[in-house]
């Protein structure tokens, strides 16, 4: 971090003594030079470009809180929401009316209770407090005679229901509200399995999951021994979990219940919080798994089964906190459970003076985009019929982006408060409120069912913390939406008045690379021997690295192919060719250190190097040599001809 203000300062400096620059060379050689000071030009661009662009940056960036270029937009989105809760705590204070409704003090009272909660409620025991399996049925391990634990009185799917209103989902099965397969404009809630595949959708193993136990109260005597039997219950889960996924069927309550011997019913009262008609429509896939799973639960302790379900529970709540009580760890808590205040907070005090001119520009990129993905559709790039092309064209056009998440034509701290108005949140219990934010998310999930989202109002109702504390832009295939958030449009990333150079390959590559997730799952024609071709370097990311290689190939023509309203002159602050500032600034979205690990993507140096050994113009840019050169492969995947 150090070195990089040094030469930021020295740019400074040279640019004062030459005859007076505009803003705009200013903002271009800052920018160039930050990039050009992360280069290790002892590297060969054709045999290595992530370590001959991005050598230098790890030990330029020697933070503890990111290893590249989107943890290090975050930590300044961060800093700044740290120094707003000290002037909220301020202001509010000294006001001298009633602000309990407002969106600062919901803001503010979730800080401070991360910040400040006594320790001793700051534990997992203290979340069970809040939360009972069922009616009069204590946690078993919380009854005050364990022998007498009303064993009967419990059932799995009751409890399953009551946790999902905290936002507890795939423990022994999914439930998502999704739109109907029938009526896309209609929602639904549709069952399924779990998933085990990340960390946090399974147990570690006895020893961790004995620990868990032994925090929530159960005596040293039984933990492991518990812990054993509710692992294995969770070996046996996933056993049923193997076979063949099924496709979804329709099915009215009365024939759910039918179908699989369980208390539906109820848990739908639970989840919805009013009654069910008995006609009432469930989406469900995978029908045999719930009848074997019912099969499997009935053979189980009950005590075993509530113990497996408040173990993921828990983990659950650990995984949606960042469980530290530092200014910047509390206000990622914050970020993830209230993400639309915190939106609504930082266009008000951070992205206000940028907003008119950040939204045209990045707007107007979009715009470019797309007008270039239309026109690959034109000449068929993509080997479709008539008729899937005509669907396609349509699905781009009505593709949308939204900048910050906020929706549109409304005012938005009128919309913010409103959408949080039925919260109130405790002054000084962290885990009650945790448990709220939850139980809020939970329930705006649930109101879907019975609204039709005009989409003029389009965004984003976060269903994963993770996505509401990132400024990474994101693609919602439901409403087919890009979301920009507001913390992405700052540099190093963005600033408007940088060259467009800067502005297509960088900002320009994500926003592409999110318009080709629009069209996974329809393939694009893609045939089997190009999914063959770039998978042949295996990844577990097909979807990603499809669209890296299109997304690069799209913001690419956006600039230079024939047509292009970008300027082709050589811009003025730099001897470098245009091509060669396109790569470079590329490559800051994959610098970084190579021991992060990301979710659903491959490492960044793998990611760089499978998009430009199948791209030509940058082997004609560095003049690598065919066949010979590592980043030039002889045979390249072509997605399209
Ligand atoms: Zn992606």
């Amino acid at each position: 971090m150090g070195n990089r203000w040094i030469i930021a300062g020295l740019v400074g400096l040279l640019v004062a003594a030459t005859a007076s620059p505009t803003a705009q060379v200013d903002v271009n050689e800052k920018h160039l030079s930050e990039i050009l000071s992360y280069m290790n030009e002892s590297a060969d661009a054709c045999d290595d470009f992530f370590n001959y662009a991005c050598g230098n940056w790890s030990e330029q960036h020697l933070s503890l809180y990111y290893t590249e270029i989107m943890g290090e937009v975050d930590l300044k989105v961060n800093k700044n929401l740290v120094k707003l809760m000290d002037k909220l705590a301020v202001s509010l204070q000294n006001s001298n009316h009633d602000d309990s409704n407002s969106v600062e003090d919901k803001v503010w009272r979730y800080y401070q209770t991360c910040r400040g909660a006594s320790l001793d409620t700051r534990n997992l025991k203290h979340y069970l407090d809040f939360v009972q399996p069922g009616e009069q049925v204590p946690w078993p391990q919380l009854a005050v005679n364990s022998k007498q634990w009303p064993k009967n009185k419990f059932n799995w799917l009751e409890t399953l229901g009551r946790l999902q209103r905290y936002s507890l989902n795939n423990v022994l099965m999914r439930s998502t509200v999704v739109p109907s397969y029938k009526n896309s404009r209609k929602y639904v809630i549709d069952l399924d399995r779990p998933v085990f595949k990340e960390k946090n959708q399974r147990l570690r193993g006895n020893f961790s999951t004995k620990n868990i136990l032994l925090q929530l109260g159960v005596p040293k005597g039984s933990a492991l021994n518990l812990a054993r039997k509710v692992y294995q219950l969770e070996l046996l889960v996933r056993d049923l979990t193997e076979g063949e996924d099924l496709p979804n069927d329709n099915l009215a309550l009365h024939e759910l219940e039918r179908t699989i011997q369980a208390p539906w019913r109820k848990y739908f009262e639970i989840v919805l919080g009013h009654s069910v008609p008995r006609d009432f429509k469930v989406q469900i896939s995978n029908v045999d798994y719930f009848e074997a799973l019912v099969e499997l639960l009935s053979r189980q302790e009950p005590n075993v089964v509530a113990s497996y379900i408040m173990v993921r529970f828990i983990i659950f709540l650990r995984e949606e906190s960042m469980g530290i009580d530092e200014p910047i760890e509390c206000i990622q808590d914050v970020r993830r459970n209230l993400d639309l205040a915190i939106n609504l907070l930082y266009e008000e005090h951070f992205y206000e003076s940028n907003r008119q001119k950040n939204n045209e520009e990045v707007t107007a990129l979009f715009e470019i985009l797309r007008a270039q993905f239309l026109t690959g559709m034109d000449g068929n790039v993509f080997n479709l019929n008539a008729t899937q092309r005509e669907l396609l064209r349509n699905k781009t056009r009505s593709m949308d982006i939204n900048i910050g998440n906020m929706p549109k034509g409304v005012n938005h701290r009128k919309f913010v408060t409103n959408f949080y108005r039925e919260l109130s949140l405790s002054e000084s219990d962290y885990e009650e409120n945790h448990l709220k934010v939850l139980q809020f998310r939970a329930a705006r999930l649930i109101e879907k069912l019975d609204q039709q989202q005009p989409s003029h109002t389009k965004f984003a109702l976060n269903d994963d913390g993770d996505y509401a504390m990132s400024s990474s832009p994101f693609y919602l295939q439901q409403l087919n939406l890009i979301v920009v958030p507001f913390g992405l449009l700052q540099e190093p990333v963005f600033n408007a008045d940088m060259h467009d150079i800067f502005k297509i390959s960088l900002l320009g590559f994500m926003i592409a690379h999110e318009i080709i997730h629009g069209f996974d799952s329809t393939g694009l024609g893609y045939d089997a021997k190009a999914l063959d071709c770039i998978n042949r370097n295996e990844t577990d990311n097909l979807d990603e690295r499809i669209a890296d290689i299109s997304g690069i190939r799209l913001a690419f023509d956006a600039y230079f192919a024939p047509g292009s309203k970008y300027s082709q002159a050589h811009p003025t602050f730099t001897t470098l060719p245009l091509k060669k500032i396109f790569f470079l600034n590329l490559a800051q979205f994959f610098c970084g250190s190579l021991d992060t690990s990301f979710m659903s993507h491959d490492p960044d140096d793998v990611r760089i190097k499978q998009l430009l050994i199948n791209f030509p113009p940058f082997a004609e840019t560095y003049g690598c040599r065919q066949g010979q050169d590592i980043m030039h492969p002889a045979e390249k995947c072509r997605l399209w001809r």
